[in-house]
């Protein structure tokens, strides 16, 4: 485990010498101290990447020479896979396979975004037909500059991909601050970097709290692009923050996603769907299937089915055989959630099942699967992400209605609909109002298929091309060609 910062392709001590306990949420046990990092560092690394992008020439490499880099970073989290692993497990909880699917995931994403630099060679500008014939034009595609990556806890080392890939696909450097109840895999990170020969002060990581790092990278004028993942309340700082400056953002935050299933569906399938939708990482998931909506027709059924299931879930350690559901990742978020539900029975709403800490467990921050019926429309356990393994459920009477309550947030991230009838799906998935819309399945996410959110969920698309654009800037030249006089 790394114990300080990576800046400008060295391993440094915080300027300040100051660290924060790393605790495993399955055993409540200290495993570590991870730097923590403060503005003075934050400096540091920022200026390194502003020279690594002003002087030292990242992005006039080609498209190809950075993914040399890119693919050597997918190669050493391969190779260190199992270990990067059992790191996220010790540091989130989530269990063992969940973390090894991440992993591979990350090293995908680099490998995919490799292939996208290589393709900004292939298209370097794109011709313009203007509607006067005396200029030429061309748009060309240049990295923005300097950005500033910020990401939280339920996914540590795919955010850090999500980011890290598509910055240095597209030229820019970076500075990356890990959550700072998962710092392990991000500086892992930079040790893999280092191996893969990124030139020094491209890539920068810089552990610590989100009111000192965190604050430290948005506040700073040598930033030039900021992209967070995390919670609303932050992201709108971010943005107000960034407006000072007019940095670019893009922001991916928090949802509240429906659910719906018509009477015509496969109700074991949805059941299936519904748990991976909400139970998955512990439900600390954006965009969670966390409000599901059933067709008064087989309401019934599919939540009989739904409690059976759902109490079949074995709850353990992460690192045991079999577990499907682990700790959440923090006594506060575990304190959160059972706030959460503790104010939905208050607000009218029964515990179906679940609610409570598993029995025979003193330590770690375990709960029970729980699914919640009745919850008032109006009440906080409907409207408002939970971030836990906490479904709420509704009956409807038909597809209107469906829209209507799928549509009725703030949010829009994601939604899914699960029917037969293909031509009522693909109604139902274009009236709703989110970014990301799942039929008969719910939560697949694909490097290729871009990832945001409408409405408070945030600003932007990460992943695939829309992923890089949000590193480059267009540039227009146009050229006076004619023999006229002007
Ligand atoms: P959070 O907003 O508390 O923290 C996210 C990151 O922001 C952390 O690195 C934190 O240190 C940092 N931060 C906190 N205060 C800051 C400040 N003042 N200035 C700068 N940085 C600051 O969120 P979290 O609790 O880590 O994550 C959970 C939230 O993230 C949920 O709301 C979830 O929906 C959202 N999320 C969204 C997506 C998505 O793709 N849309 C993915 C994962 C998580």
């Amino acid at each position: 485990m790394q114990s300080e910062l990576y800046i400008d392709g060295q391993w440094v001590k915080p300027v300040k010498g100051g660290s924060f306990e790393v605790i495993n949420p399955a055993t409540e046990e200290v495993i570590h101290r991870a730097p923590a990092g403060t503005a003075e560092d934050v400096d540091i690394a920022v200026k390194a990447a502003r020279r690594a992008f002003d002087i030292d020439g990242w992005p006039q490499k080609t498209g190809s020479q950075r993914a040399v880099h890119l693919r050597a970073i997918a190669e050493g989290i391969r190779t260190r896979q199992q270990e990067l692993a059992r790191l996220e497990v010790l540091d989130n909880g989530k269990p063992f396979p969940e973390a090894d699917w991440d992993v591979a995931d990350a090293a995908g994403c680099f490998d995919f975004y490799a292939g996208l630099a290589e393709q900004l060679d292939d298209n370097p500008e794109e011709p313009i037909a203007l509607s006067d014939s005396r200029f030429t034009s061309k748009a060309v595609k240049e990295p923005i500059g300097v950005a500033g990556a910020i990401i939280p806890w339920n996914y540590p080392l795919l955010m850090a991909a999500w980011k890290v890939a598509p910055a240095l696909a597209a030229g820019c450097t970076i500075v990356l601050k890990p959550a700072e109840l998962t710092s392990l895999t991000a500086l892992e990170l930079g040790a893999i970097a280092e191996e893969a020969k990124l030139p020094p002060g491209v890539l920068n990581i810089v552990t610590g709290s989100g009111s000192v790092a965190g604050q430290a990278i948005i506040d700073h004028k040598g930033v030039d692009k900021l992209a967070f993942t995390g919670s609303g309340p932050v992201g709108s700082k971010i943005m107000a923050t960034a407006s000072r400056d007019i940095k670019r953002i893009s922001l991916e935050l928090g949802g509240k996603s429906p659910f719906v299933v018509f009477e015509d569906a496969d109700i074991e399938q949805a059941v299936e769907w519904i748990m991976f939708g909400i139970f998955w990482n512990q439900g600390q998931v954006c965009s969670a299937t966390s409000r599901v909506l059933v067709q008064e027709g087989i309401y019934d059924r599919l939540l009989h089915r739904l409690i059976e299931e759902t109490k079949r879930i074995t709850i353990g350690n992460g690192l045991d055989e079999g577990i499907l559901l682990g700790p959440l990742v923090s006594k506060r978020q575990y304190e959160q959630v059972i706030a959460a539900i503790e104010a939905a029975k208050v607000a009218g709403a029964t515990v179906a099942c679940g609610g409570r800490r598993p029995e025979g467990f003193e330590k770690g921050y375990y709960l029970e699967p729980t699914v919640l019926t009745g919850a008032p429309l109006d009440s906080e356990a409907w409207r408002e992400e939970i971030f836990g393994p906490v479904v709420c459920i509704q009956p409807f009477s038909d597809e209107n209605e469906a829209i209507e309550l799928a549509n009725d947030s703030r949010f829009g991230l994601a939604a899914a609909v699960m029917s037969k009838d293909e031509v009522r799906a693909e109604r139902v998935a274009a009236a709703f109002r989110a970014g990301i819309v799942w039929i008969n399945c719910s939560q697949p996410t694909f490097t290729e298929a871009p990832w945001g959110g409408y409405k408070q969920s945030g600003i932007g698309r990460e992943l695939g091309r829309w992923g890089l654009d949000n590193y480059l800037e267009t540039k227009q030249i146009t050229r006076f060609t004619s023999d006229e006089p002007w």
